[in-house]
């Protein structure tokens, strides 16, 4: 069974650093690693925490220690991972739209590199020659995820190099001789077909008979988690079974095989996070209750910007008679957490309690109408760490040169 935080911990969070705050689970964090690194043979597949979903560099630590690689889209993100202890060689720095400088940089900081681009690929080849094996992320023109937003394997997406211009990657390899050591996909995030991951290995395996001194397949991220009460999440057993199955029958034919590596973020943190909030204000008009909390699109994002689902509990009242709210932030435009939604009811000072919350959650916020962002709890065995304090007016002040 997965572990989960018991309402009596996180009242206890909420009650010792206040409100809004995210709290994270240190053994779901390590149950979810554990679920899927067991999915997967461990001869065939790397993992490597797609760190932009929660970057708090005492999660990293945590990932570090199970064994886990890390992919980073940013040089920043990278440095933070050097500072949790990943060796470099288990860091890959896939980035997208940014200058030949910061592949100079990550060539520098020996990270992996995943290229996305045919001219930077083009740049790259000329300065380092073959002396620098890069993976190259390819555009399968496929089209996945929950929403527009989060989905970039499509023909249209701004991402990678299209499958149709695979012979360009060729020539530019063969004029520069870069070696391409790896071929990348992310086709999106909250992938629910395991169709995608397969076809995506499908395609990518074919593409490999034109690659000599292929070595690896990234097939990314972008595992699905149950959001809504009614759904599952992506069955990472069964496509272990099946990635297995379709890399021996490649090697029984070609007598080649591939390193799998897999770049989850969501999957691996998003159970593991809570995010609590405070009712301030019941607003009982003529068409609707609204419920106020202490917090807004500024700290959690996701609702208003994808759409997204979040269960949402009042851990104060757990057996009030239910009514139906509209879950409403503090910021001033529309800022909806849950339209027409069923909770027990809420008197203000209840805690809110919003699932699901590891994902870039805390990592998407801002500081919009001058709102500090939450502090973060992480809990281990009962036990509760503050691992980032709450801003403070001093911190939205620094950096202003008055
Ligand atoms: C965002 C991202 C991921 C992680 O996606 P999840 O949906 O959180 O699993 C993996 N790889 C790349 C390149 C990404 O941009």
């Amino acid at each position: 069974m997965a572990p989960t935080l018991s309402n009596e911990i996180l009242l206890k969070a909420a009650n010792e650093f206040s409100t809004p705050l995210y709290v994270y689970d240190e053994e779901r964090i390590h149950f979810q690693y554990s679920k899927l690194s067991h999915a997967f043979r461990k001869s065939d597949v790397k993992i490597f925490y797609a760190c932009k979903a929660l970057s708090n560099i005492n999660v990293l630590r945590i990932l570090q220690q199970l064994g886990s690689g890390i992919d980073c889209v940013s040089l920043n993100e990278v440095q933070f991972a050097l500072k949790a202890g990943f060796q470099s060689n288990k860091i890959i720095f896939t980035p997208n739209s940014v200058s030949i400088d910061d592949y100079k940089e990550a060539v520098d900081l020996k990270v992996n590199i995943n290229i996305d681009n045919l001219d930077i690929l083009q740049q790259f080849g000329n300065i380092y020659g073959n002396s620098y094996p890069v993976v190259v992320r390819i555009n399968p023109h496929i089209m996945a995820g929950g929403n527009i937003k989060i989905s970039t394997g499509h023909v249209d997406s701004k991402f990678g190099v299209s499958i149709n211009q695979v012979s360009q990657i060729l020539d530019i390899k063969k004029q520069t001789g870069v070696v391409i050591k790896g071929l990348h996909l992310h086709t999106g995030s909250e992938i629910k077909d395991l169709e995608v991951f397969i076809n995506g290995l499908q395609l990518m395996l074919e593409l490999s008979k034109q690659f000599d001194d292929l070595s690896v397949i990234d097939l990314g991220g972008g595992f699905k988690v149950p959001y809504k009460p009614d759904e599952k999440g992506s069955n990472v057993e069964e496509l272990g079974a099946k990635l297995a199955e379709m890399l021996d029958a490649f090697k029984a034919s070609t007598n080649k095989t591939f390193q799998i590596w897999f770049e989850p973020g969501k999957f691996l943190v998003s159970e593991a996070g809570y995010f609590l909030t405070k009712a301030n204000v019941i607003k009982e008009n003529p068409t609707r209750n609204f419920v106020g909390v202490d917090s807004g699109f500024n700290h959690l994002i996701r609702p208003m910007f994808y759409d997204a689902y979040h269960i949402i509990t009042n851990i104060s009242n757990p057996k009030g008679p239910v009514k139906t709210y509209n879950v409403v932030g503090n910021i001033c435009e529309t800022d909806t957490f849950a339209w027409d939604r069923e909770l027990h009811e809420v008197n203000p000072g209840d805690i809110l309690l919003f699932n699901n919350a590891g994902a870039y959650g805390f990592e998407m916020s801002s500081r919009f109408n001058s709102r500090a962002r939450p502090a973060e709890v992480l809990v281990n065995k009962g036990q509760l760490k503050l691992i980032r304090r709450r801003e403070t007016l001093e911190d939205l002040l620094q950096g202003q040169i008055l």
